[in-house]
């Protein structure tokens, strides 16, 4: 089956990992702007980072037949740091209307501080003001319910920034209701250890329903698996559930969200 990766940090890995996520029937993915496992010292850091994002990882994805999107952001961990990110954001205009560039993200949350939310909120200024897709990265673990409420009270502030034009990222068994019931879409994070399983994943499915969800693999440089996505097809099968509901999951719905993005420009695969 085709699906497509909505979230996953494939700068951080192999060229191999395209190859082997291609065989298994990955068409397309999109890449968020995130932490590099380091605080970057200066705004050139970070131009460099979307040139990457930009210009070089869509051709390492092009050379297995994968079609690479991406996000730009400076993300919620290096948030703590205002004056850079201000300089970040006042940057991303440079750069969004560059081809595969989907909107703004990940932002959001990650211990729920004072100057992460200030950040958070400059973000939402500008995707409003530029009318882009926003993607959300909810915090982790302890600070998951409350970081979830907070992000969702800051986006409902805003009258200029739709919900059906947010994708908030990594809810859970406590989170997606929120995410779901404000008319946001949401995405199941499918890691080895923490964050969901795919029998999690599919428990919450049979639970929520199929509509406005996606599920992704996250890998990135920490224990993670850009396989997760096929793993979570098998699980379903597994539990009898249609073809037709599992492509609904992992390729129709991210396209329904991106399409949303003028400069989405998918070819499906002949
Ligand atoms: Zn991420």
């Amino acid at each position: 089956m085709y699906f497509i990766d909505p979230h996953v940090h494939m700068v951080s890995r192999v060229t191999d990992d395209y190859e082997r996520m291609a065989r298994m029937g990955c068409v397309a993915m999109s890449e968020p702007a995130f932490w590099a496992g380091f605080d970057r010292g200066s705004v050139d850091g970070f131009r460099d980072y979307f040139k990457q994002l930009i210009e070089f990882e869509p051709r390492r994805a092009s050379w297995s037949g994968i079609q690479h999107y991406t996000w730009l952001c400076i993300n919620a961990k290096e948030a703590e740091n205002v004056e850079l990110s201000r300089e970040v954001i006042k940057m991303i205009p440079e750069f969004i209307e560059r081809t595969g560039v989907l909107g703004v993200g990940e932002i959001g949350l990650n211990k729920n501080t004072k100057n992460e939310s200030t950040i958070f909120r400059e973000h939402l200024e500008l995707a409003a003001k530029l009318k882009e897709l926003v993607l959300i990265h909810t915090p982790h673990l302890q600070d998951k319910y409350k970081g979830t409420r907070m992000i969702i009270d800051m986006l409902q502030e805003r009258s200029d920034l739709p919900p059906e034009r947010v994708l908030v990222d990594h809810v859970e068994e406590h989170t997606v209701r929120l995410a779901l019931e404000g008319g946001f879409w949401c995405a199941m994070t499918l890691y080895p250890t923490t964050k969901c399983t795919p029998a999690r994943a599919a428990d919450i499915i049979e639970r929520y329903g199929d509509e406005r969800i996606m599920v992704n693999s996250a890998g990135d440089w920490g224990p993670s698996n850009p396989l997760a996505v096929p793993d979570f097809i098998q699980e379903m099968r597994k539990r009898g559930h249609s073809e037709a509901k599992i492509r609904k999951i992992v390729y129709d719905n991210p396209l329904q969200f991106y399409r949303q993005c003028r400069r989405f420009s998918f070819k499906p695969p002949a």
